[in-house]
């Protein structure tokens, strides 16, 4: 393991714990982009007969799970002793309260006994910064969860799903970003690093919530999104046609004649405020009223070819939405390149979509290896190095305005100064609500 990095100053190590809802994820991540280790014990198996995440079980399961997923990734990554390392950063919103204060509780109690320094990371900015990792993972394990090894979206954090995706955005500024996850779906503009501003959000469901509902009528199984998607794989998309929410008849692209590796839509957002905000609760409705029309003509829907022709017809009409939306906004900011991130950003339609449209306008698009897509600590590790480096200059900033204006030298900022930002260990709070922070909002 190097000591310096590119830059010759010291490589910053960074203890990344994450445990907003049903995964309990450590990471040791340098310079907000090496993966050293990443351990994600899923709670999957222990909510599958719920059909969805139960809060308490899942709080309960993350006490019993924390402390050998923490050691187990401090091993991985060969670090005998806390003190070695640079700082802990650890998710403290937006998620489940009772899953939060597990990670949190302990990330304090950590920095406590070392003396290092506490790094609160939003969720949403871990999903973010999830592009900036570099996607060799050679470290990656998998922390077995209750019944089962993982549960990574689109399959298990496989060798070869290790493999997959871009990851490693660059610097290139501004950067359009689609968060789609289980809780969240929102465009964002990055005009920086940890510089936001929103352009358009969910006005109900998320699109990963549009999926588990809709895997959950259709009887495919928990969770929706890998479900849906391989059911999709022997359905006809075109037997049905569902609505694409907030958007219009367009003619950015002819249909491919391949009709499920292509999708590029043929729709364009809505004019006005909802140009860039999404809704899918509309969507799940009209498969539910498409499965009562087809049941009242006597067609059997559930386990049959019927049901995968419907799960294609859905899955497509949210990839339409979804690409049409950051299509149309990538093209009237003029960003430089464009980001997937979230547990939705591992479908495979999807990703297709976004590669075959950016391709063929020659933009830039990343998104997340698999096993980075849906929630691990890896990325919350990259976003708190971002952080810390953005708040140090930020302090930097100020205090060189001070001294500036008593006629003294203007500090200068390095990502590695101590002391590092300002809401250390005893500010820091749940957010439970926590939105992207943002430097303005800008809903159009
Ligand atoms: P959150 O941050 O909201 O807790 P994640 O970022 O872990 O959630 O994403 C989980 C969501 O991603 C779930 O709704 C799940 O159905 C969805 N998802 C996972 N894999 C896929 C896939 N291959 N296709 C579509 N959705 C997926
Ligand atoms: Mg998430």
């Amino acid at each position: 393991m190097s000591l310096t990095n590119a830059g010759g100053l010291p490589e910053c190590r960074i203890l990344a714990i994450e445990t907003s809802c049903d995964e309990t994820a450590a990471a040791v991540v340098a310079d907000g982009r090496h993966i050293l280790s990443n351990r994600v014990a899923s709670q999957i198996e222990l909510h599958r007969r719920f059909g969805g995440v139960y809060p308490e079980v899942a709080s309960r399961q993350h006490v019993l799970a924390i402390q050998t997923v923490v050691e187990d990734a401090l091993a991985d990554a060969s670090v005998a002793h806390v003190r070695e390392l640079d700082a802990i950063a650890v998710t403290h919103g937006p998620g489940l309260a009772g899953s939060l204060l597990v990670g949190v509780n302990l990330a304090k109690g950590l920095a406590f006994a070392s003396g290092l320094p506490l790094v609160p990371v939003n969720h949403l900015e871990g999903h973010v910064y999830s592009n900036w990792l570099y996607a060799d993972s050679s470290s990656v394990s998998d922390s077995p969860g209750p019944g089962e090894s993982n549960g990574s979206a689109g399959g298990s954090a496989s060798d070869s799903a290790r493999r997959q995706g871009s990851g490693s955005a660059s610097e290139q500024f501004p950067a359009l970003i689609l968060i789609v996850s289980g809780g969240h779906t929102e465009l964002v503009l990055m005009e920086g690093h940890c510089r936001y501003r929103l352009l358009g959000a969910t006005l109900d469901d998320a699109a990963g919530e549009a999926f588990d509902k809709v895997a959950r009528l259709l009887e495919l199984g928990y969770p929706g999104g890998p479900a849906i998607q391989a059911a999709a794989e022997s359905g006809d998309a075109s037997r049905f046609h569902l609505p694409r929410p907030l958007t219009r008849p367009g003619r950015r692209t002819e249909r491919q004649p391949d009709a499920q590796a292509s999708s590029l839509p043929t729709i364009l957002p809505v004019r006005g405020e909802h140009r860039f905000n999404f809704s899918f609760s509309g969507l799940k409705t009209a498969v539910l009223n498409l499965m009562r029309q087809l049941e009242r003509e006597g067609t059997e829907v559930r386990q049959t070819q019927t049901a995968a022709d419907i799960a294609a017809a859905f899955q497509m009409a949210v990839v339409d939405v979804l690409v049409g939306k950051t299509a149309d906004a990538a093209a009237e900011f003029g960003v430089k390149q464009v980001c997937i991130c979230g547990g939705v950003s591992a479908n495979g339609l999807l990703r297709r979509a976004a590669e075959r449209h950016f391709a063929r306008i020659g933009l830039p698009l990343h998104c997340p290896p698999l096993f980075l897509c849906t929630d691990n600590a890896a990325m919350i590790g990259a976003a708190a190095y971002y952080r810390r480096s953005f708040l140090q200059s930020r302090q930097h900033a100020s205090m060189g305005q001070r001294h500036g204006q008593d006629g003294e030298a203007v500090a200068q900022s390095t990502p590695h100064d101590r002391p590092i930002e300002p809401s250390g260990r005893d500010f820091l709070d749940l957010d439970v609500y926590a939105s992207l922070p943002l430097v303005d909002s800008m809903q159009r």
